[in-house]
């Protein structure tokens, strides 16, 4: 699996540049605003959507590390939830997953816990 693993840390690498981006634009910020209010309605959209953009980077990134970590310990094709091994299908269509498919079907509320 030595394979999926370079294209998780292409993955990592990619999604801490673009995480950096979102930050170093949203710092760019912070002026004063004497634009007009239009303009100004448009830039606190965009900021919104920035945050969400940083946001979905950053939960992706952390399940890119945390799917890594597993890979390590050799159980990176095993399913975290019920320990049966994940579809190489869907390894490669979602490569930093750590569910098999089942398991991440169900809500994370019904997950866990049980026998
Ligand atoms: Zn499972």
């Amino acid at each position: 699996m030595a394979h999926r693993k370079q294209e998780l840390e292409a993955l990592r690498d990619e999604l801490i540049d673009r995480f950096e981006r979102y930050k170093a634009h949203k710092e760019q910020r912070g002026g004063p605003l004497d634009k007009d209010m239009e303009e100004q309605s448009i830039e606190l959209q965009n900021d919104d959507v920035i945050e969400a953009l940083q946001q979905e980077a950053e939960d992706e990134l952390r399940q890119v590390m945390h799917a890594l970590e597993r890979i390590d310990n050799g159980e990176g094709d095993l399913c975290e939830e019920c320990g049966e091994a994940i579809d190489a299908r869907r390894l490669s269509a979602v490569p930093y997953t750590t569910l098999c498919r089942d398991c991440a079907e169900l809500p994370e509320a019904t997950r866990g816990g049980g026998e």
